[in-house]
């Protein structure tokens, strides 16, 4: 089976869009643009190996190829349109790409995304995503509107992923009765797309947790030129990580565990009516947990007040010998 053969079977996919005017197929797509609209864009590849274990269940591949591109258009308030997608192979197997293909084209037909075209080569596995989405003109959560004062957010339970990383590893022994939902958030993020269209117009500075809270708010205090505190007790905990680790490993998790795929957002409290009744549209829980506050950029933590120091930021004290 040759390139054009897998694409015809495997990767046309018919799409309800009218603003496709060319799609896959020929030298580019040809996509129209509405009026007064700002095209959003977004690359992220995934490399096996680096990325995901070489035995991810394809389906579930598929999926979080998809899910982690579209996360950055929920955490920019996007309306996702299209993709393209370059697959780079070692091997056709039909197998693997058709369970693929179940896991990216769920995804993309719940969004009414339209895979706008692609590349695919022989190599060792990787998968290269481009979304594109749109946004009103003068619209887009940047992470650089944060102001002194406003509430520092997050959807979901943190740190879920990364405990899901540690259960796979061997490091974390899971409970039986939380093993598949850890599994599921490692392996099926959901991008907040909803969440992110919601706070369009009330959150100041938004981003995606791909590399854990720490890291990710420290974007938005630099970009914003302002300290985040925020306050230990108010990060959110599923069952399955109070059920797996002690208190000080779920809030290191929580802290620097990567994957979550939740948004962090900050609001003025002006807004704070006018948050609760948007979200509860959504059906996604979302938590306070801390300040911006006026200062040099970097991430405060504090417990009931005081300073908080985390007790380890490498993962070596998981590890059982
Ligand atoms: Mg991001």
């Amino acid at each position: 089976m040759n390139e054009f053969d897998i694409i015809k079977n495997y990767f046309t996919v018919a799409s309800h869009r009218t603003d496709v005017v060319m799609g896959p197929g020929d030298d580019c797509a040809l996509l129209q643009m509405p009026p007064n609209t700002l095209l959003a864009v977004s690359t992220d590849t995934l490399v096996s190996g680096v990325h995901f274990f070489a035995d991810m269940a394809p389906e579930a591949l598929g999926h979080k190829a998809l899910a982690v591109n579209l996360s950055d258009l929920a955490a920019m308030g996007a309306d996702p349109c299209w993709v393209s997608l370059a697959l780079t192979l070692p091997d056709v197997d039909q197998d693997w790409i058709q369970q693929f293909c179940a896991g990216f084209f769920e995804l993309a037909e719940y969004y009414n995304v339209a895979l706008i075209g692609g590349d695919m080569t022989k190599g060792p596995l990787s998968i290269t995503v481009t979304v594109q989405g749109t946004l009103p003109e003068g619209k887009g959560l940047k992470r650089s509107g944060a102001e002194v004062g406003d509430g520092i957010y997050v959807t979901g339970t943190l740190g879920d992923a990364a405990l899901g990383l540690q259960q796979a590893l061997g490091n974390i022994v899971v409970p039986e009765a939380h093993k598949e939902f850890v599994h599921h958030k490692f392996e099926h993020p959901h991008p907040r797309i909803l969440v992110g269209q919601a706070l369009r117009d009330i959150a100041s500075s938004a981003l995606d947790l791909s590399d854990g809270l720490l890291g990710d708010l420290a974007h938005i205090t630099r970009a914003s030129g302002m300290r985040a505190k925020i306050e230990l007790e108010q990060i959110p905990l599923s069952d399955a990580m109070q059920a797996s680790v002690s208190q000080e490993q779920a809030w290191e998790l929580a802290l620097t565990g990567g994957d979550d795929y939740e948004l962090c957002f900050t609001v003025p409290e002006l807004y704070r009516g006018q948050l609760e009744t948007a979200l509860a549209h959504c059906g996604v829980k979302f938590t306070r947990i801390g300040r911006m506050l006026k200062g040099d950029p970097e991430v405060a933590i504090t417990l009931e007040n005081a300073p908080y120091q985390l007790q380890n930021q490498s993962w070596d004290h998981f590890r059982q010998s």
